[in-house]
């Protein structure tokens, strides 16, 4: 984390909404500068089958991450595929 690129930045700079494309690619522009974009981007692709996550981890987005996830053979936690789980039993 001392290496990171966003060290000190406003996380909400990697918290894109639906539709804030000008704040993905101003993260992925602050992402693609970081010495530590693989170790962050794996961290997030982890995080990502165990948790629903949102934002940009190592430069990739959410769907980004479900596509390497899908090629791994591993799923994406999704809060709504656990709520619809739960709301059946
Ligand atoms: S790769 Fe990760 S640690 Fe580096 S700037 Fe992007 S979000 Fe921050």
């Amino acid at each position: 984390m001392n290496k990171a690129a966003c060290k000190g930045m406003d996380p909400d700079r990697f918290m894109p909404l639906r539709g804030e494309m000008f704040k993905v690619k101003d993260a992925k522009r602050i992402c693609n500068e970081c010495p530590v974009r693989t170790e962050c981007a794996e961290y997030g692709l982890q995080l990502s089958t165990m948790y629903d996550t949102h934002g940009i981890f190592g430069g990739l987005t959410r769907n980004e991450r479900e596509t390497i996830l899908k090629e791994r053979g591993l799923t994406m936690a999704s809060w709504r595929g656990t709520r619809l789980v739960g709301a059946t039993r």
